[in-house]
């Protein structure tokens, strides 16, 4: 994003240079990129009349029959005046509320499908940024954190802030884990600080702590990236168990999964959960419950009918669907004892949303996509659903997936809520999410940076994928491809 460019301690000629070579790069349509360097028109204004507005402030009462004008790809006014030459939208009967957030997910990236053959070969598996992206936005999805962000993720992230991707604001976490695993690892506390001092000088948002670090590691992860300024977000690694309580330590402050809490309990017991969310309390920590992928992981065990019948299935790149039903390890491992375990800690992390909601620990929405039979997007919606479901008030799961995020990423000023100055990253829908928060997914259109998405165009672009996904089916047997 260009704005960052100002943030950083680089002599001034450096920020021109980068400057101008931001320029150069804006698209011709200037739409998406952000105004303030693109040298491009930007788009009409557009006003949204008579609408209802959820501003998803910490205290904003509703609006009605508001006016909402968009200019410059931010919201200027939220009760008029239209300005001339305007575009009118008419939003009786309609709700708008603020982008949805997912916070943990996992984007494809291009690859080789066997060994590479020298030492600079390319990959062999490309995907389409597009359509890796249009699930999220057709679904509302505006921004998404990365959990597994690598070089390719950067690229990703740039295409859509330079305007030739429609897609969401992405954020990007460095994984660091130890073992002797592939990627960033690290199994002493100086080679773990390096880690983080490479992810930050990489140009990564946040860390991500993984499960094989030894707590040492982990311990001088987390103080390093409080250094460099850098949030901690991840798993709770395996070498704490038995001494839960110093993993809770500054700067560790988002919990990828319930999880990573629930697989300390021996008995799912209410106090398990009551001390699990004391300890986040404490500590500052927020979590991203993820329900959803547990939900899956437990009918992928039982049975994979329920992942082959779903109609969201289509919109996945066709060796990922090949990959979650050829090779689903969690069915291949299936037993009646695996599949209780999976089934009560479904039920255990209802009551642990519950425990964490009554101790006032901040919860953020998050689906793990991409794990088998998470499908981006769509399965936001459904961790909306299962957080109301286990406890939330429609408005506490919205503000999971709207204005706590925002927070969480240190973008509050620039969008997450409904108010004058945010940049236009809305959702308008047919029915009130509050009334009923499967409301969310009756998407009339989509603001993304004051572009307006139409449900026809989005459902077009959706049909389009669709379609190219299913004819290229045949070309994708995990099974076969691995064993080339
Ligand atoms: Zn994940």
């Amino acid at each position: 994003m260009p704005i960052r460019l100002a943030k950083l301690p680089m002599p001034s000629w450096t920020i021109r240079l980068a400057a101008c070579l931001l320029l150069l790069a804006a698209p011709a349509s200037g739409a998406l990129a952000d105004n303030n360097l693109s040298p491009a028109s930007a788009p009409p204004p557009i006003a949204i009349e008579h609408v209802t507005v959820l501003p998803m402030t910490a205290n904003g009462a509703v609006l009605r029959d508001a006016t909402v004008v968009i200019d410059g790809g931010r919201i200027t006014a939220l009760q008029g005046p239209v300005p001339r030459g305007a575009k009118r939208i008419d939003g009786r009967g309609k709700w708008l509320i603020p982008g949805l957030a997912d916070m943990h997910v996992h984007l494809p990236s291009d690859g080789l499908m066997r060994p590479p053959r020298f030492p600079t070969e390319a990959p062999n598996l490309f995907f389409d940024t597009q359509d890796i992206m249009t699930p999220y936005i057709a679904n509302g999805v505006t921004q998404v954190m990365n959990l597994d962000a690598v070089a390719a993720s950067v690229g990703q992230r740039n295409a859509i802030a330079r305007g030739s991707v429609l897609g969401p604001h992405i954020a990007l976490a460095a994984v660091i884990n130890g073992g002797t695993g592939r990627g960033r690892i690290a199994n002493t506390p100086a080679d773990g600080r390096q880690a983080v001092r490479d992810s930050r000088g990489e140009g990564y948002d946040f860390i991500k702590v993984y499960s094989d670090l030894d707590t040492e590691t982990f311990l001088a992860i987390v103080d390093e990236a409080g250094k460099v300024g850098m949030k901690v977000v991840g798993h709770i690694p395996e070498a704490f168990e038995g001494k839960l309580d110093s993993a809770f330590v500054p700067g560790f402050a988002l919990i990828a999964h319930a999880e990573e809490l629930s697989k300390h309990s021996e008995n799912f017991t209410d106090a398990d959960a009551a001390r699990f969310a004391r300890l986040a309390k404490q500590n500052g920590t927020w979590v991203t419950p993820t329900l959803v992928v547990m939900r899956w992981i437990a009918s992928e065990t039982r049975s994979l009918d329920e992942m082959k019948a779903s109609p969201d299935l289509r919109y996945v790149h066709p060796l990922l669907q090949s990959k979650w039903i050829a090779a689903n390890r969690y069915n291949k491992n299936s037993s009646p004892k695996l599949i209780a375990y999976f089934d009560r800690m479904v039920e255990f992390h209802q009551r642990l949303v519950r425990a964490l909601k009554a101790e006032g620990v901040p919860m953020v929405a998050g689906s793990d996509a991409l794990t088998s039979g998470v499908v981006g997007g769509f399965s936001l919606h459904e961790e909306l659903e299962l957080l109301v479901g286990a406890g939330l008030t429609s408005e506490e799961a919205l503000a999971s997936a709207t204005r706590l995020p925002a927070e969480w990423l240190g973008v509050a000023g620039d969008r997450g809520t409904v108010e004058v100055g945010r940049r236009a990253d809305l959702l308008l829908l047919d029915a009130d999410p509050l009334a009923d928060i499967a409301n969310t997914r009756r998407i009339a259109g989509v603001f993304l940076g004051g572009r307006y998405l139409t449900r026809t165009r989005l459902k077009a672009m959706m049909a389009d994928l669709a379609k190219r996904n299913t004819a290229a089916k045949h070309l994708f047997d995990w099974n076969a491809l691995r064993a080339k």
